[in-house]
């Protein structure tokens, strides 16, 4: 983890979940699903760059965006490169393809403890 190399010269890639219109909400949480339940590396980084799509920003360098899965702030709702070096990941995956990550300002908040 954390092992990214960001440039840092574009513009934050990042929005929240509420930004975005019911239909954009529900079509980027099948998505991230999709994702989550992928079963090859390609439909991974399809539906990662779908999701990107579907929120308006642009899929980052590393091919993963995340929505903040903050314990302590359930309705954060923020979208962001899932490679961050900010973000805090926590607990387990449980078998999924994506991990638990906090956002850059939860991780600065109120950083999440290491379990489930
Ligand atoms: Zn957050
Ligand atoms: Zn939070």
């Amino acid at each position: 983890m954390g092992h990214a190399v960001m440039t840092h010269t574009q513009n934050q890639i990042t929005t929240t979940l509420t930004a975005l219109t019911p239909n954009a909400q529900d079509a980027f949480t099948r998505y991230m699903e999709q994702a989550d339940n992928a079963g090859t590396n390609h439909d991974y980084r399809t539906a990662m760059a779908c999701a990107a799509l579907t929120a308006g920003i642009p899929l980052p360098d590393g091919g993963e965006i995340a929505l903040c899965a903050c314990p302590n702030c359930w309705d954060c709702q923020q979208i962001f490169d899932a490679n961050t070096p900010d973000a805090h990941p926590f607990g387990e995956s449980d078998g999924y393809n994506l991990g638990r990550i906090q956002c850059p300002l939860c991780t600065d908040r109120h950083r999440a403890t290491d379990e489930q």
